[in-house]
């Protein structure tokens, strides 16, 4: 134990600049984590959690919070990445790796006897200058400018499992977002990438609950329900305790009464549709379809609530609760099949437009990891239809904004402009990790990207300098912006603290 730790009661204690290097290197191990996944070469993942499950990803945010990560400064990496991809979906790697080598960059100058407040000043006002930088460079895009949005999903899903059939993803993410910013991705195994589909509407994977019930619902009525309609175990194990069969017979005939009487309850609202959280009992769903009514079980919470926003209905959590003005509504709701699987189809839905992607792929694994790249780009375009601004890609942008930072510092003087210029170095992290990954002299090509004279002077995979907007490696301002600010956040915050205290776990037998 080091002089500067004590047991304190029954915290561990560890303070000044031994707390802080430690927490530098616990921050640095968590971005070497997803360094290498970083752009077009980046490798893959394979993790295996407790239960044997595996996932192969390239995804930052989905390795660090598959990742059982326990150091609590390894813990606040970890929540920028996930705070990245809440807000944007994209460029949680670029953010992550950022943190560390600023903080990286922090520790030379610790160790050259800079105060951390003046490294955490440096960086803030070298950051605002970042910011103000980005926003002058960025182009702006039309609404309409399919060809942009189109790169913009292709270089979101650039390296990743999509790679070979992006041009196919892409089209359907641009589509998809063309009417509405509602999207919604439903993946299933067994087919072909390209055999995806873009629909305009909410897709259940369901099918409908009775083959008497009708395949197709026109001007439908549509009831959300999350409550079973069946009778609760407890009302069985309550009165099961039956002797003989009569008593049986008796139990049954109050059962079907009880289910009756749920069924007419629901015909009086006007539902013609009914969408079900729970099940939907047998002889219930013989009666449903006895009065015409298209009834769906076992629909997930996320359904219904999206549902619930499409179609304007209130979702009811008790047959009481029944009501005709909670109701929702859509054009037509229809059972049909896309290479033969069923699914049911809600089109032209009254409140909110909502598109699905049917992603497509043929083994699980596949199409989780093609769903993570897809998520990506369709945050990507809608941040770029939110925002309307885009800047060129592959490491191009951080390094024109690392010379403007570089510029920044010589308005500064002293330990300021020290932390200012460490800061324009760490933004280099992004076409250095990129060339890094792509195999090549760093040095060299780093080298080659600060001197050219294109304006998006981008890391290329074979071709070392490549023309970034010319490659249509395109980006919106949008996903830079968000990762910048969580680097330079979290990055202080952790230069902030020179005190790390951690109470005695309690033991969880
Ligand atoms: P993140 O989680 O940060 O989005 P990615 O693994 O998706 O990480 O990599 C994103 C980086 O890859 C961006 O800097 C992007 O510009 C770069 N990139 C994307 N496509 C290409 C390409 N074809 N050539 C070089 N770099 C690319
Ligand atoms: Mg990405």
């Amino acid at each position: 134990m080091g002089r500067d730790q004590e047991i304190t009661g029954t915290a561990q204690r560890e303070q000044g600049r031994n707390a802080q290097s430690n927490n530098i290197y616990a921050a640095k191990l968590v971005g070497d984590l997803v360094r290498t996944t970083l752009g077009p070469k980046g490798m893959d993942k394979l993790l295996v959690d407790a239960a044997g499950e595996i996932t192969v990803t390239n995804d930052g945010v989905t390795i660090l919070e598959e990742t059982a990560i326990t150091h609590p400064i390894g813990r606040m990496m970890v929540s920028i990445a996930s705070m990245q991809e809440k807000e944007v979906g994209d460029g949680t790697t670029t953010a992550v790796i950022l943190a560390a080598e600023l903080l990286s960059e922090a520790q030379k100058l610790l160790e050259q006897g800079v105060h951390p407040t003046q490294i955490i000043s440096g960086f803030q006002s070298a950051h605002i200058h970042t910011q103000q930088k980005l926003r002058e460079y960025a182009h702006t895009v039309d609404a309409n400018d399919a060809h942009t949005l189109t790169r913009v999903a292709q270089t979101a899903m650039t390296g990743k499992a999509a790679d070979t059939t992006k041009q196919h993803l892409s089209l359907l993410v641009v589509n998809a977002l063309k009417k509405t910013s509602v999207v919604q991705v439903l993946e299933k195994q067994g087919a072909p990438i390209e055999a995806s589909v873009c629909i305009q509407g909410v897709v259940l994977d369901k099918q409908r609950v009775h083959a008497r019930m009708p395949k197709q619902v026109t001007d439908a009525k549509i009831l959300l329900l999350d409550t079973p309609i069946e009778l609760r175990e407890s009302e069985y194990n309550a009165k099961v305790s039956v002797q003989s069969p009569t008593q049986i017979e008796e139990f049954l005939r109050l059962e079907e009464a009880m289910l009756q009487d749920v069924v007419k309850k629901i015909v009086r609202t006007g539902a013609t549709v009914v969408c079900a959280q729970k099940g939907i009992d047998d002889v219930a769903a013989y009666h449903l379809a006895k009065a015409g009514i298209l009834c769906i079980r076992r629909v997930k919470k996320s359904d219904l609530e999206l549902l619930s926003k499409a179609t304007g209905a209130q979702i009811s959590s008790s047959v009481e609760d029944m009501q005709s003005e909670h109701l929702g509504s859509a054009k037509s709701v229809e059972e049909r099949s896309i290479q033969d699987e069923e699914y049911v189809f809600f089109e032209g839905c009254a409140h909110e437009e909502v598109a699905t992607i049917v992603l497509r792929a043929n083994t699980k694994h596949l199409v989780e990891e093609i769903k993570r790249a897809v998520t990506d780009a369709i945050g990507d375009v809608r941040a770029v239809l939110e925002k309307r601004a885009v800047v060129g890609g592959a490491g191009a942008i951080e390094q024109r904004l690392s010379r403007a930072v570089l510029d920044f510092a010589q308005t500064r003087s002293g330990k300021e402009q020290l932390a200012i210029r460490a800061f324009a170095r760490a933004l280099e992290v992004v076409p250095r990790t990129l060339a890094e990954n792509a195999g090549l002299d760093t040095l060299e090509v780093l080298a080659s990207q600060r001197a050219s004279s294109l304006q998006w002077p981008g890391i290329g995979v074979d071709t070392h300098i490549i023309d970034s907007w010319q490659e249509g490696i395109i980006e919106p301002v949008r996903v830079k912006q968000l990762a910048f600010e969580s680097a330079v956040h979290v990055a202080n915050m952790i230069l902030r603290i020179d005190d790390v205290i951690v109470s005695q776990q309690i033991s969880e037998e």
